[in-house]
């Protein structure tokens, strides 16, 4: 798009028009766009006068969803600087590999994450900053005596072809990988959400002058981490460039979530599907005022198809969306919203007008549309390669196209269908099973509250079907099987399942870790 900002810094800098406007909160902590604004510039000024970060320099983020998060980001790219952010879920050895890979110079942290890294810090050349926490080594350096230079943000020049930011993938399929993102391509991703905003909106007058009418200024619930697209995105990102209103949640935990919905008049929320399930089916939703609440996404996985009949009977006010993207594309892809939810919420939407979305055969010969095959993408947003990681980008990086390891279809109508990753297609006895398919039956079972399908070494077949379900304490296997039976072929039907005591493991996005969970299984047998 010509019209979109050149860079990130001048793409962030539309929020100082929102100036006494709430622009973060955080328990009872409050942060207006002044506010923000200036520890940013404050923050900008430290490190190109303090700590002679130039453009270039890799600067990592390691914390919590904090709001310091957030300004440390905005001031390291306005200096021309590489935001790093990492896993704050990370332990040391992790940490410390980042940084190393990263040859960050300084990193924000906080003290949970300051004790992790510390001894490394002085090997590593790199300096810290402990947004909450004292600096307990001498190589680090207390927030506030960094934001006690002027509030005067030092002149850089940033070109779109600059570097801005490594942002890791989800770790889903296997070690994160660094997606290395120009200037360029960040500003085109955030005025892409716009144009998709606006278009969506168009599309549904109704619920936009329902919206407008009700009164409640436009605010997100942050319920993802904010180190992966999900979060600093869709959420952070472009609240802050459209002067909305953040509410950072400290955990994900549904009865919490609820809890700000209804303080802080929240009227966005989104989260991968569970978490928008979980916040749905919560004892606390029949008592929690979510009257502010229109707009109810949910991404990043598949959506079970029950997904749509709980949101119209929990909110039937709510316009509810879904999208398909990943980091390789700055979070760009398709997107569903509002009636075109209502009338296809089995898809991920429309593909958005400046991305080129298709499947292609294992040749890399484009399928006519409905096949299903590798979905490609080549879009302006497409980041420009995998960080030190030149094997794996010369294979998912083709020739401006970016290779998604999904399968799926654009049918004639323009709609994306995601069938699953590749990685997890199960292949039993020559037919291929799909298990998105298989656990979007199942987790409709009144008695299943999360469940995960892939395939188990089998010496006949090759592959059998195996399911790891986590249920009500009656929920019985056999039942699951008979239920499965009535809605699906056979074969697709799992014949190996582990109950699971509590709930399934997740990665930081929200994710099923579907590798974990196999090998569980396996050790359980
Ligand atoms: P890794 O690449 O490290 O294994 P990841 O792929 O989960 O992790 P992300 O970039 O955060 O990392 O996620 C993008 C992926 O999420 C997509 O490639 C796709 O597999 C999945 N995904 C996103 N949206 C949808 C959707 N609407 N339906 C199905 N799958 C989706
Ligand atoms: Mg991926």
């Amino acid at each position: 798009y010509r019209n979109a900002p050149p860079n990130l810094r001048e793409a962030l800098d539309a929020g100082r028009a929102h100036g006494s406007k709430v622009a973060v909160t955080y328990n009872d902590e409050r942060y207006t766009f002044d506010d923000f604004f200036q520890a940013v510039d404050r923050l900008a000024n430290y490190l190109v006068r303090e700590r002679a970060i130039a453009p270039g320099d890799r600067v990592a983020i390691a914390m919590r969803n904090y709001p310091e998060w957030m300004i440390a980001f905005a001031a390291i790219v306005a200096v021309g600087g590489v935001a790093v952010p990492l896993n704050s879920w990370g332990r040391t050895e992790e940490l410390t590999y980042a940084l190393t890979d990263a040859g960050a110079r300084l990193v924000f942290c906080d003290s949970e994450r300051l004790d992790l890294i510390a001894p490394q810090l002085a090997s590593l050349g790199c300096h810290a900053v402990v947004a909450r926490g004292t600096p307990t080594v001498a190589q680090a350096t207390h927030w506030t005596d960094a934001l006690a230079w002027p509030a005067e943000r030092p002149e850089v020049a940033i070109s779109p072809d600059d570097l801005a930011m490594i942002m890791y993938t989800s770790g889903t399929t296997g070690k994160p990988k660094g997606a290395a993102s120009t200037h360029f391509a960040i500003a085109q991703a955030l005025y892409n959400f716009e144009l998709m905003g606006y278009l969506s909106a168009m599309a549904n007058p109704e619920i936009i002058g329902q919206m407008m009418s009700s009164g409640f200024e436009p605010s997100t619930l942050l319920a993802v981490p904010l180190f992966h697209v999900s979060g600093c995105y869709a959420v952070f990102l472009l609240n802050l460039r459209g002067g909305r209103k953040t509410s950072i949640l400290y955990k994900w935990d549904p009865e919490a979530a609820l809890e700000v919905i209804e303080r802080e008049r929240i009227t966005v929320f989104t989260g991968v599907p569970a978490m928008t399930i979980a916040l749905l089916e919560s004892p606390r939703f029949a008592t929690t005022d979510t009257s502010s609440l229109f707009s109810l996404g949910a991404g990043g996985t598949a959506c079970p198809p029950h997904l749509k009949d709980l949101i119209y009977s929990k909110v039937p006010h709510a316009y509810p969306g879904t999208g398909y993207g990943m980091t390789e594309t700055n979070a760009t892809g398709s997107s569903c919203t509002g009636e075109a939810y209502r009338l296809r919420p089995e898809c991920a939407g429309t593909v958005s007008p400046i991305v080129e979305m298709r499947a292609i055969d294992p040749a890399g010969n484009p399928l006519p549309p409905g096949e299903a095959g590798e979905l490609v993408v080549r879009s302006p947003t497409n980041v420009r390669e995998y960080w030190n990681l030149p094997e794996a980008t010369a294979e998912t990086f083709v020739d401006g196209w970016v290779h998604t390891g999904d399968i799926g279809f654009v049918d004639a109508d323009g709609f994306v269908h995601v069938v699953d990753r590749i990685k997890d297609m199960v292949i039993r006895s020559g037919e291929n099973i799909y298990p998105i398919e298989v656990e979007g039956v199942l987790t409709a079972h009144p008695q299943v509250r999360e469940a995960s399908v892939y395939g188990l070494p089998h010496p006949v077949l090759g592959e059998e079907l195996a399911a790891t379900v986590y249920g009500e304490p009656d929920v019985d296997p056999e039942a699951l099987q008979a239920y499965l039976k009535e809605h699906l072929a056979g074969f697709k039907v799992p014949t190996q399942w582990l109950l699971s005591p509590g709930p399934l493991a997740r990665n930081a996005t929200g994710k099923l870790l579907k590798r974990d969970i196999r090998e569980a299984h396996l050790a359980s047998r």
